[in-house]
């Protein structure tokens, strides 16, 4: 009778970054005819694993997606998400984290990775010594002086395409040796679960030839881009707002402190290496959006606006080795307002970012370009500042600014970086000039 191998693959529990995990089951040709509920539960030895404890061991591997696998004879892959022995979902489950029931939210990830030669310990197309020529002819690019890996690239996608995932395209990067595929799909978990089994079948093809898949966000320093996993995503609200201020709305719920500190515990591990205002990346401890803008937190793709405000926007901010569920899961809570309960945000009532320090009541744009020069660039810095040292700013530039009562900046900012524009809006409504 014949055999069928099913592959579970799943994430482990390594710290800070999760890595694949994959194991073969066997089973008769009887009993399976490719559907996922034919997939039984399985398990593991979590204590090999980071899972669990050497005492109690075992952790369950709960299948939640199949496709099948081009590069083995009757075989599948069976995505897995890991289970404690208890039946609930482990701490390192992000799938379970994702609430979107409704499957009301699309995602398309951008997944860049380096092609990393073991022998160089170097990007492929690096040479043995020194650096190739900068950045520039690799992005998009053609031929054997600038392409590197390509036949690692093109046998990926036509085993992924084989496999059934919605792979919409790929590209040469900007760095020497690295490359992006994108997967789009409808419902957030679905797209997490096919980025990691897009991750595993490029891990194996790569192993065929004995090249290592760096996915690390910044695996040359210096001059040379980082690899990123834009998070393209929408919901029905964004897909058919038809207004600028719904998508500003929506922006700005991404905009205080403690928002931009969640997302970025998420985003992936090393995140401030990549995310330094250069090689268009916004810095990791700012926050901005803008129309076309690579150089913002999150882009407001020209496709949206032309569409007449309705799409999606792209979180350029995850990095390439971020877990998809975690960064999901994430901006669905940011959008469904999770991380701000009862705060609700006005659009468009103060322009759109903390770069914007005339949000303040009192700050002109030449105070702005004063603070601005001082270090205190956005309103996460005023915030966290005191009108003391503010006034010192001032009187160290002339006695004309000397005059400016900054006693309720901070407070101000504060209440801007939050998100709470109506309870700013009243209180400036009854302050003079600031004061
Ligand atoms: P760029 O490199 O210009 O940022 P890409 O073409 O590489 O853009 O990626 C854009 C991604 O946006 C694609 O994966 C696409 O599937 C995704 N996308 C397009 N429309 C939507 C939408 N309405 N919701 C979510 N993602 C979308
Ligand atoms: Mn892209
Ligand atoms: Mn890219
Ligand atoms: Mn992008």
């Amino acid at each position: 009778m014949a055999k069928i191998k099913l592959e579970y693959i799943w994430l482990d529990g390594n710290e800070p970054t999760q890595v694949l995990r994959g194991k073969t089951k066997v089973v008769d040709s009887s009993k399976f005819s490719g559907k996922l509920d034919e997939c039984p539960q399985w398990s593991f030895d979590g204590s090999s694993t980071q899972q669990a404890e050497g005492s109690s061991s075992d952790c369950i591997l709960d299948p939640v997606y199949i496709c099948g696998d081009p590069g083995r004879t009757n075989a599948h892959i069976v995505m897995c998400q890991v289970l404690s022995s208890d039946g609930f979902p482990h701490p390192s489950n992000g799938r379970a984290m994702i609430n979107d029931d409704d499957g009301d939210f699309w995602f398309g990830f951008e997944q860049e990775y380096t092609l990393w030669d073991k022998a160089t310990n170097k990007p492929l197309g690096f040479p043995a010594k020194g650096y190739p020529a900068p950045q520039g002819p690799y992005y998009c690019s053609v031929g054997a002086k600038n392409a590197f890996g390509r036949e690692i690239v093109e046998e990926h996608l036509d085993i992924c395409l084989d496999a059934g995932l919605n792979v919409e395209g790929i590209n040469g990067e900007v760095m020497a040796g690295q490359w992006e595929f994108q997967i789009f799909a409808k419902g957030a978990a679905s797209a997490g679960d096919q980025i990691w089994v897009a991750r595993y079948l490029l891990e194996r093809v790569a192993e065929a030839y004995d090249v290592v898949v760096n996915w690390h966000c910044k695996p040359v320093k210096g001059d040379w881009n980082g690899s990123g996993m834009h998070a393209n995503f929408s919901n029905t609200q964004l897909r058919t707002a038809n207004s600028k201020a719904v998508f500003e709305e929506v922006c700005n719920k991404f905009a205080p402190q403690h928002v931009i500190e969640a997302c970025i515990a998420v985003y992936g591990a090393d995140n401030e290496q990549r995310l330094t205002g250069l090689h268009e990346t916004q810095a990791i401890d700012k926050f901005s959006y803008g129309v076309s803008d690579r150089g913002a937190s999150i882009r407001i793709p020209l496709y949206s606006v032309q569409n007449g405000w309705s799409g999606y926007l792209e979180d350029r901010r995850p990095n390439s080795e971020a877990d998809p569920y975690k960064v999901a899961a994430t901006i669905i809570k940011v959008v469904k307002g999770g991380f701000e309960a009862g705060d609700a945000v006005q659009a468009g009532t103060y322009g759109s970012n903390v770069d914007d320090l005339t949000i303040v009541e009192g700050i002109g744009p030449k105070i702005a370009s004063l603070l601005t020069e001082a270090g205190m660039d956005t309103l996460i810095e005023v915030s966290n500042s005191t009108p003391e040292k503010i006034k010192e700013i001032l009187a160290a530039a002339g006695k004309r600014y000397a005059t400016h009562n900054p006693g309720t900046w901070p407070k101000q900012a504060e209440l801007a970086v939050a998100g709470k524009w109506d309870e700013l809006k009243k209180w400036q409504d009854e302050l003079d000039g600031g004061k």
